[in-house]
């Protein structure tokens, strides 16, 4: 699945979405725009919520709105029972705002502010996961000040490498985030929690990376964290009734990846807690997830209009779109690569070997490189799928160019989750010198 679940072929050759024309909508609202498909984003939280639902334990399937968030993706994530996991103050603004319960919101980062804490705790944030010493005198701090006790996590980095690429593995020792467990300081930071007043610890989250196959490596963090909750347990008397696993659960961003079912997942997850607490004579504790590229990646394509061409006789040929590093910035961070095809000639056969360019002032602005499609022509619509995580919250305004709406699709009809930049936004925060 590496398009929506309702992509199809509609009789005029035309890529649909949702029961909408893609072609028609490119017209319509402009290029570039964001398509996401309400059927395959809702479908996600629930088998989320329906594999864990099976198993037959307390749990809480957390969306990790990093990937993608507004307000009606919040909205989306609440009404399938699901928590939310935020990052900044600007995302839990945007769950406030959305009307999420904030029991079930949890707050991450390595270096939350002062401000973000208070915002986190004004809110009665469920959870704030506690990520180094400094973090964990200021909660403490600050919710005193409150007259408030904050209930945390503490991040733990098990020392795990899963196989993925190095900007996005979060486990390892060599890690910005998290406490580290072979130096001690998990330990320190469990016993600090404990004699800390304004903070209640209950329990440990690990998340090691992203987009990771491997499911392995999920088994492998479990252990060890599972092993270092009886650890603390034989030297504090504490056991930990929550145990937050992460996200990081790969998808399919080309045809030939074969990423693991969030089944499987679920499974991992589950029965390695199980099994280890079983084998430790711990109590089973509440598990958490938190998917974000699995809930939204496939729900979402990014619509471009073609225009230059550029062939370099026996080298290469350019085809140029509408957008670039400023609505994806994935293939330039980290190299990540993408399908593509033509949307209004969806049903043709793909001929020509192209490298397609976006339209910014770098080399490296180059959305997929080497890729077949029919023999494009200017004013094609290019469609790159699985744009729908870590895409339009990564937009920005290079080259002063406006970002993207975002379409919600469903049933026919499409509703503008986000609007388009115009021009005035780009200067509304400028000020005249003249
Ligand atoms: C990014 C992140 C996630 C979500 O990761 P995905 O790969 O999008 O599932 C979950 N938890 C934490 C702490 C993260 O940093």
């Amino acid at each position: 699945m590496v398009l929506p679940i309702t992509a199809n072929i509609n009789s005029l050759g035309h890529l649909e979405i949702g029961g909408c024309d893609t072609v028609e909508l490119a017209r319509q609202y402009g290029t570039p725009l964001f398509i996401m498909d309400e059927a395959t984003l809702r479908g996600q939280c629930r088998t989320f919520m329906q594999a864990f639902g099976a198993k037959g334990i307390e749990f809480d399937v957390v969306y990790a709105s990093k990937a993608f968030s507004c307000t009606a993706m919040c909205q989306i994530a609440k009404q399938e029972g699901l928590g939310l996991d935020v990052m900044s103050g600007g995302e839990l603004y945007t769950a406030i705002k959305a009307g999420f319960p904030m029991d079930k919101v949890l707050m991450h980062g390595n270096n939350k502010t002062p401000e973000e804490l208070a915002l986190a705790l004004d809110n009665n944030i469920g959870r704030v996961v506690v990520d180094g010493f400094h973090e964990l005198e200021l909660l403490d701090k600050i919710a005193g000040e409150k007259g408030k006790v904050q209930p945390i996590l503490l991040r733990i980095t098990p020392g795990i490498k899963p196989q993925t690429h190095s900007y996005i593995q979060t486990g390892q020792i060599d890690s910005k985030f998290g406490f580290g467990l072979q130096d001690g300081l998990a330990m320190s930071a469990v016993k600090k929690s404990l004699e800390l007043k304004n903070v209640e610890l209950k329990g440990l989250h690990a998340h090691i990376g992203s987009q990771i196959f491997e499911l392995g490596s999920f088994a492998k963090a479990i252990e060890i964290i599972m092993e270092f909750v009886k650890q603390i347990k034989d030297e504090t008397g504490f056991v930990a009734r929550e145990f937050n696993a992460g996200g990081g659960l790969g998808i399919q961003y080309k045809a030939v990846d074969e990423p693991s079912t969030i089944e499987e997942f679920a499974s991992v997850v589950v029965d390695g807690v199980v099994r280890e607490a079983q084998h430790l004579g711990l109590p089973v504790p509440k598990i958490m997830v938190e998917p974000g590229r699995s809930i939204v990646a496939n729900a979402g394509v990014t619509l471009y209009t073609v225009g230059t061409i550029k062939e370099i006789a026996n080298i290469r040929t350019y085809v140029s779109v509408d957008g670039g590093m400023s609505d994806n910035l994935r293939p330039m961070l980290y190299g990540a690569v993408y399908e593509a095809l033509l949307a209004n000639r969806a049903q043709e056969k793909a001929t020509t070997m192209v490298t397609v360019a976006g339209k910014h002032c770098e080399s490296g602005d180059i959305l997929v490189r080497d890729i077949e499609l029919p023999h494009p022509e200017a004013g094609d619509i290019l469609c790159t799928p699985a744009t729908g995580a870590y895409g339009y919250v990564m937009a920005n305004n290079y080259n002063r160019q406006p970002r993207p709406a975002v379409l919600l699709v469903n049933n026919g009809e499409a509703r503008a989750i986000i609007r388009r930049e115009t021009f005035e936004d780009l200067v509304r925060l400028d000020a005249s010198i003249e």
